[in-house]
């Protein structure tokens, strides 16, 4: 740090140009983030300065989180949820877990998650001194119930389900998972962090969230398909005693316990999450995921007609598409500033994410580039 400052004026050029340096939302198929709807933008800067860590002191911003769980309780069919606004998936996933492993008395545990699993299990695995079991995969992608069942032994603390793989979209067998654990008396949580957002608007019955019984946890994410701002991460319970095992004492805030992982928070993107829901409501977000899976479809069209091909039918907004050479593919994607991804060995392929930023125009030239890096 200098010794003088620079003025407001200096410093906003300074971050103009840095900012210039940023990727621009327009050409990335690669994330699950999109830019935040300019309600959850307003929302977010009318509530930066509040700590929710320290909710005594702000009851309104307080309030938000709490009718945004409430909110999203409704939405996955359980009205009073327990719960709180995280950072994310990440967040979601540690503290779930953890609330497992807290009520669960047993010692030097393990999980059993899908090969597909989120790479934040590996993180818990770290923290939360637990060893994480990979179950096998069926050819669809979902995870096999044998292999879980296989897996499962006494120091088994949860089961994990994932409604929307961070590489495929594709949605693993809820009910039959929730009937394992329920048998077992095993907490089964459900990762729903980008699903979340898109199962409850998408056409079909699907049956995956607290509506089963048997699901004990759910992570969703309003930092993705629910166009919040980032952080906003949502975590809910079916029973109070499982956000209660999170509870750390706070000897000089103005609530006695906190059950957050972070202490002090801002309620800037638990406002974002209230403004957004409120806004949209369930038709509004029934139309947004209308609208990305009519994007979903004319890809997987355009795609077959330079004779690229999914691994998977798509099941949400995610097409992971085969190709020779992947990665190089990617790289040459990026010299014409299309950003992708690449999933995993064994089924290496370029992943694209239809987010609501992506535009049918964008998909026709994306094509175009790509069909150029492999054809010409
Ligand atoms: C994105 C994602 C996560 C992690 O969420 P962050 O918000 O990035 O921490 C976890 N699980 C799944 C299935 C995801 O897609």
């Amino acid at each position: 740090m200098k010794e003088k400052g620079l003025s407001e004026d200096e410093v906003l050029h300074l971050l103009a140009d840095v900012r210039s340096k940023d990727y621009s939302y327009d050409r990335f198929f690669s994330t699950m983030c999109t830019r935040p709807h300019i309600i959850a933008v307003k929302a977010h800067e009318m509530f930066l300065e509040t700590n929710l860590g320290d909710p005594g002191l702000f009851s309104g911003a307080s309030e938000l989180e709490q009718t945004s769980i409430q909110m999203m309780g409704e939405l996955l069919h359980c009205p009073n949820a327990y719960g709180y606004i995280s950072t994310g998936g990440t967040e979601s996933n540690i503290q779930g877990i953890r609330a497992a492993r807290n009520t669960s008395n047993i010692r030097n545990g393990n999980i059993v998650v899908p090969k597909s699993a989120h790479f934040s299990f590996d993180k818990i695995a770290d923290m939360l001194c637990l060893e994480v079991r990979q179950a096998e995969l069926d050819n669809d992608l979902k995870v096999d119930l044998a292999s879980v069942e296989s897996l499962i032994d006494q120091k088994t603390v949860a089961l994990v389900g994932i409604a929307g793989t961070t590489e495929f979209g594709q949605v693993d067998p809820i009910e039959d998972l929730a009937k394992v654990a329920s048998e077992k008396d095993i907490h089964l949580h459900v990762d729903g962090a980008f699903g979340g957002f898109v199962l409850p608007f998408l056409e079909g019955d699907w049956k995956w969230d607290f509506l089963v019984p048997g699901v004990s946890s759910i992570t969703i994410d309003p930092h993705k398909m629910g166009l919040s701002t980032i952080p906003a991460g949502g975590l809910l319970f079916r029973e109070a005693k499982k956000l209660a095992a999170l509870e750390t004492e706070t000897h000089y805030l103005t609530k006695s316990k906190q059950v957050s992982l972070t202490g002090t928070r801002s309620g800037a993107a638990a406002a974002a999450t209230y403004a957004i829901m409120i806004l949209l409501g369930r038709e509004g977000f029934r139309n947004l995921v209308k609208h990305c899976m009519d994007l979903t479809g004319y890809l997987v069209k355009s795609a077959s007609e330079i004779d690229l091909h999914p691994v998977i039918q798509p099941v949400m907004n995610v097409v992971a598409l085969k190709v020779a050479s992947p990665i190089r593919v990617k790289e040459e994607l990026a010299k014409r500033n299309w950003h992708v991804s690449t999933t995993r060995e064994p089924q290496r392929a370029l992943r694209l994410i239809l987010m609501p930023h992506v535009t049918f125009k964008s998909i026709d030239l994306f094509l175009d580039d790509l069909e150029a890096i492999l054809y010409s």
